[in-house]
């Protein structure tokens, strides 16, 4: 997101590299604020329920209309674990509890970094949100491949089908190069 005006002051910002730095940054031109970018965390679950996983379907702009597994952005002062859970609750109001890190996605290109938990339904309670038109447990052969709205979350969905049927999970760091629609 481009700054304009200085957000202490409310003057305008330059670009320009402050010393000792290597980085172009925003700074302001009267009270010299330096304003730091830094990228945002996604993170999110796959709710795993008897041998169904939980997915969403979008109610919001991008990919409205398509599948995807509760995900959004951390919030300040939420640790991340906390924040997958959230997102869950309010993307298909099932409760879930953590059981691991799965997967991380560095999407560089996009100042993103994507974090995957494996996580369990409570109980089989869930449904539609403002965020989410409908809400559904697939089994592997159900799951709407053609349908779904992020990259990542197909790969992620991919790794776990294949994970589960060795019976063994591991959590991985990939290197995601492609763009892919933010996704709020
Ligand atoms: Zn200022």
């Amino acid at each position: 997101m481009e700054i304009n005006f200085c957000s202490c002051c409310g003057a305008p910002v330059e670009e320009k590299i402050p010393m000792d730095d290597d980085h172009m940054r925003s700074v302001c031109t009267q009270c010299s604020h330096v304003h730091y970018e830094n990228p945002k965390m996604v993170v999110g679950c796959i709710p795993v329920f008897k041998d169904r996983i939980l997915m969403c379907k979008r109610n919001i702009e991008p990919r409205k209309g398509k599948w995807t597994l509760p995900a959004g952005y951390l919030e300040n002062k939420e640790s991340v674990q906390d924040g997958a859970v959230r997102e869950t609750l309010e993307e298909t109001r099932a409760h879930v509890r953590i059981i691991d890190p799965y997967r991380l996605f560095n999407i560089v290109i996009m100042d993103q970094i994507y974090l995957m938990f494996r996580a369990e339904m409570e109980d089989e309670v869930f449904g539609p949100t403002s965020e989410s038109t409908e809400v559904r447990l697939f089994k592997e052969v159900d799951i709407p491949w053609d349908e779904i709205a992020f990259e990542v979350i197909r790969q992620t969905l991919v790794d776990f089908f294949q994970d589960r049927k060795q019976g063994a999970y591991s959590f991985r760091i990939k290197d995601f190069k492609q763009v892919q629609t933010r996704i709020l």
